[in-house]
C-alpha cells in the first residue's frame, strides 16, 4: 500500500494557483527527491500532502500513517528560552528517556539543557530531526533540510539521514537542491514547476528536456549557477529557519 497519494492536487492562494493537477505517490521504503526552481510549490507539495494547506482533488494518507516532518523554516520566538529538551517535548511530552535516545541518535546527546537559540545551524537541524524520529515514523519529510549549512555540514546531515532511514526503514520524501545528493540517494526525482514537469529515476530525470530548461545544460555547475541566481539571499542564513525574505511563511511547529 501507498503511503501518500495525491491525485490531481490542486493548491490554490487567492487567485493564484501554485499546483495544478499533481499525481503523486511515495511508496513504503522508497526515497523521493522533489527539485524546482523557488516558488515552484515544492513546500507548498509537502504541506498539501500532510493536510496543513488546503487543496482540492484528492489526498491519501494511509490511515495512521505516522509522518517526521522538518519544515523548511521554523520560528522560534528568540525572546522565549526554549531549552532543547522541552521543545522535543512539544506539542506532544516525551518521556526522558526517549529524548534522549533521539538526541544521542542525531549526534547530540545531553544536548537538552542547550538553549534552542544557542545552537548552530547544523545542531538546530538536527534537533528538528530528533523531533521528527520521536514520530518512529514510517516516512520522513523534509524540507531543505541542509539550507543554510556548509559543505561539511550539509555531507553530514545527508549522512545522518541515510543511517536513519535505514536503521527505521521508513520511506523519504525530500527537496533538495544538491544535485549530488538528488543523483546518489533518490530512487525517484520529481521536478516541479507549478505542476509536474517530469519525474522518473535521477537518471531519466536529468536527461529529460523538461529539467534541461530549468536547471540548464550541466550538472553540478548548472545547479551551482542557479543557487546563486536565486538561493543567495540564503547565504547568510544560518539554519535558524526564519526567512526574512518570507516571513509571512513562517512555519510555527506544526506537529505533523
Ligand atoms: P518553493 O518551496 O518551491 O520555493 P512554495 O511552495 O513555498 O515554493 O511557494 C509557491 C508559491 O506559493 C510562491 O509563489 C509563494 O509565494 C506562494 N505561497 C506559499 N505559501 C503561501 C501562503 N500560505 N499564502 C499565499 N501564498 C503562498
Ligand atoms: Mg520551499
Amino acid at each position: 500500500m501507498k503511503l501518500i497519494e495525491a491525485k490531481g492536487l490542486t493548491v490554490r492562494f487567492g487567485g493564484a494557483t501554485v499546483l495544478e493537477a499533481v499525481n503523486f505517490a511515495v511508496e513504503p521504503g522508497e526515497i523521493v527527491t522533489v527539485v524546482g526552481p523557488n516558488g515552484s510549490g515544492k513546500s507548498t507539495l509537502l504541506r498539501a500532502l500532510l493536510g496543513i494547506v488546503p487543496s482540492t482533488g484528492e489526498v491519501r494518507r494511509k490511515p495512521g500513517l505516522r509522518i517526521g516532518y522538518v519544515p523548511q523554516r521554523l520560528h522560534i520566538d528568540r525572546g522565549l528560552p526554549m531549552p532543547v529538551g522541552r521543545f522535543l517535548s512539544l506539542p506532544r511530552r516525551r518521556g526522558a528517556a526517549e529524548v534522549a535516545a533521539a538526541l544521542a541518535r542525531v549526534g547530540l546527546p545531553g544536548a537538552e539543557a542547550r538553549a534552542m537559540a544557542d545552537l548552530s545551524g547544523g545542531q538546530f537541524q538536527r534537533v528538528l530531526l530528533a523531533r521528527a524520529l520521536l514520530m518512529a515514523p514510517e516516512i520522513l519529510i523534509l524540507d531543505e533540510p541542509t539550507q543554510g549549512l556548509d559543505q561539511p555540514g550539509e555531507a553530514g546531515f545527508y549522512r545522518l539521514i541515510d543511517e536513519v532511514r535505514r536503521e527505521m526503514g521508513c520511506a523519504v520524501l525530500m527537496v533538495s537542491h544538491d544535485l549530488h545528493v538528488v543523483m546518489a540517494a533518490s530512487d525517484r526525482v520529481i521536478c516541479l514547476n507549478g505542476h509536474v514537469c517530469c519525474e522518473g529515476t535521477p537518471q531519466v530525470v536529468s536527461n529529460a528536456p523538461e529539467y534541461r530548461a530549468l536547471f540548464g545544460l550541466g550538472t553540478q555547475g548548472a545547479l551551482a549557477l542557479y543557487r546563486h541566481a536565486h538561493d543567495h539571499d540564503h547565504e547568510h542564513d544560518h539554519g535558524h529557519g526564519h526567512d526574512h525574505a518570507h516571513p509571512h511563511h513562517a512555519e510555527g511547529g506544526q506537529d505533523a
